[in-house]
């Protein structure tokens, strides 16, 4: 029965992906992830846990990255199941809700990068990837977040020069070298400031390489910003 249930659309939470009751589905959330979006925590640094001031990455962490700071919206936890219902089972409504999301929380938390921002652009999948998957995950949070918030969003600004094999099955030092000049810039970036969007963030790889070579294409400053991060505690 369930399977069958799972073959008819139904909408999800676009939190934690349960299917919503009849009177919860004017939104995109359950009531129990309404009642409490389960963001992080202000004081806690993403990627370590530790305290911090700023309701980003600590200065410790920061130390290792090219980029001028980070924050994610979500721990990896929290919006695991929801992130697979988008990525996987192609559901983009559930993108579209956790775009949402991550908007309120800039507009919330960030109103700084509100402020500093000229241009947002996303991590890009090779073509082929994208042609298989049917969509560019990071393009759908961020247009989203474009509508909701009024940052520029610029489709086709980064590049994926060659097909690299999925990081989540690489150790650190392989990550680094399967990266390694992947990602072209496809626009001029002198002295733009730019907020550079993922979906997860893990040992942050991605985004560094991502963020060099915005840096090499003449970017001012670049920052992260990542609907979850999984934390490497
Ligand atoms: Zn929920
Ligand atoms: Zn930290």
């Amino acid at each position: 029965m369930k399977k069958l249930l799972d073959l008819i659309f139904l909408p999800r939470c676009a939190v934690c992906g349960e299917i919503l009751m009849m009177e919860e589905r004017k939104g995109f959330l359950c009531r129990d992830c309404a009642g409490a979006i389960p963001y992080f925590p202000k004081k806690v640094c993403p990627h370590c846990g530790n305290e911090t001031e700023n309701a980003g990455f600590c200065g410790f962490c920061m130390k290792h990255f090219a980029f001028a700071s980070a924050c994610a919206a979500f721990p990896y936890e929290e919006v695991r199941d929801a992130i697979h219902l988008f990525k996987y089972d192609g559901d983009q409504t559930i993108g579209y809700g956790l775009g949402e999301l991550m908007a309120e929380y800039l507009l919330n938390d960030h109103a700084e990068l509100l402020v500093k921002t000229d241009m947002m652009v996303s991590v890009p999948l090779h073509p082929k990837k994208e042609k298989h998957r049917g969509f560019n995950q990071t393009q759908i949070l961020c247009e989203r977040i474009a509508e909701k918030t009024g940052l520029l969003f610029e489709k086709k600004a980064l590049e994926r020069k060659r097909e690299t094999i999925a990081q989540s099955e690489l150790n650190p030092e392989e990550r680094k070298q399967n990266l390694k000049d992947a990602f072209s810039a496809a626009t001029d970036f002198t002295g733009k400031r730019v907020l550079l969007v993922d979906d997860i963030f893990t040992t942050g790889t991605t985004c560094n390489e991502c963020a060099k070579e915005l840096y090499r294409a003449g970017a001012k400053e670049v920052m992260v910003f990542t609907l979850s991060a999984a934390g490497t505690k």
